[in-house]
């Protein structure tokens, strides 16, 4: 029987609705969004990100900046959003111009406003087991899971990725869920020997098709976070074959990439909450 499709679309309209409901409650939610240059990539995604904030009743600014902006011009902005009391989130969309430190400009941002999660103490606070603002993504694959009641205590789970945004976190979020965790990568040898053996399978390489259905266990759940553009259109890291070996499959497009959008807002909501101190945010 073919897999069970998790689409990510309904799932996301709920928890966007939910959002729209405590922005409501909230009364204002401040999120400036902010684009360095004219990467066609980078507009889409902020496009999305912008439309989704404003149907969900927050106040959503789309600043936009030069591709020649400096480092210097950059940090200045990023303090000054830092300080604005009418900024409850910020959210710098990578990549940035080959002149700017990103982890620079991450550092600079306000740790409660960092409504990406990818501050090194928001990282860290993930890495100890006490998450603050998680990056959306892989929260978005733990609502996916959640929402088929897929069972991850014991389970072998591998993330094929170990980047910043997506990876690396995603590895911590199935850890701190009792999954027994195996993070592959470039460097790893014999990749389907792990792959074969996950009960839970999550590919974040960025790499059209490449999780073949001869690297599925049968009866898994294939998680494809990949967004990759092709001849053929927006392909995933799984080849949409696996969906006869899995018992689970997020397809792409519509999988995880709605996901993503709606836990941002969500993050977004949380930004706002740990600056009215509904949240404590720790010291
Ligand atoms: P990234 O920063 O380029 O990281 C890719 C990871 O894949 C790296 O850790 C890399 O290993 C590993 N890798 C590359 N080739 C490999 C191979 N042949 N075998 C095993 N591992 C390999 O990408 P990312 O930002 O994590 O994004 C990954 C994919 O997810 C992309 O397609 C991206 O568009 C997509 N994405 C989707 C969403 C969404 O909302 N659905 C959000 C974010 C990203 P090394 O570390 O050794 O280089």
């Amino acid at each position: 029987m073919p897999a069970t499709l998790i689409k990510g679309k309904p799932i996301a309209d709920r928890i966007r609705a939910e959002v729209a409901e405590q922005v409501r409650e909230i009364g204002h939610i401040g999120l400036v969004t902010v684009l360095v240059g004219d990467d066609p990539a980078s507009e889409v995604y902020i496009r999305l990100k912008h439309k989704a904030a404003v149907e969900a009743g927050i106040d959503a600014t789309d600043l936009r900046l030069s591709a020649d902006t400096s480092e210097v011009e950059l940090l200045e902005k990023v303090e000054e959003l830092d300080s604005d009391q009418d900024v409850d989130a910020i959210l710098v969309q990578l990549p940035l111009p080959k002149q700017i430190d990103e982890a620079r400009i991450i550092r600079a941002l306000a740790p409660a406003k960092d409504v990406d999660g990818f501050h090194p103490f928001n990282a860290g606070q993930l890495y100890l087991g006490r998450p603050t603002l998680v990056p959306a993504t892989p929260l978005g694959v733990m609502a996916m899971l959640a929402e088929h009641r897929i069972d991850l205590d014991g389970a072998r789970a591998v993330v094929i990725g170990r980047s910043d945004i997506v990876g690396k976190p995603m590895a911590h979020l199935l850890m701190q869920a009792n999954a027994t965790v195996t993070i592959c990568h470039s460097h790893t040898k014999d990749l389907a020997r792990h792959t074969l053996d996950a009960d839970v399978l999550v590919a974040a390489v960025g790499v059209p098709a490449m999780v073949s259905p001869d690297m599925v266990k049968t009866g898994s759940v294939v998680v494809d976070v990949g967004i990759n553009r092709t001849d053929a259109g927006i392909v995933g890291d799984v080849d949409p074959g696996a969906a006869e070996i899995a018992a689970y499959l997020t397809p792409v497009p519509g999988g995880v990439g709605p996901m993503t959008i709606a836990c941002l807002l969500q993050n977004a909501v949380r930004c706002a909450r740990y600056r009215r101190g509904e949240l404590v945010y720790p010291a």
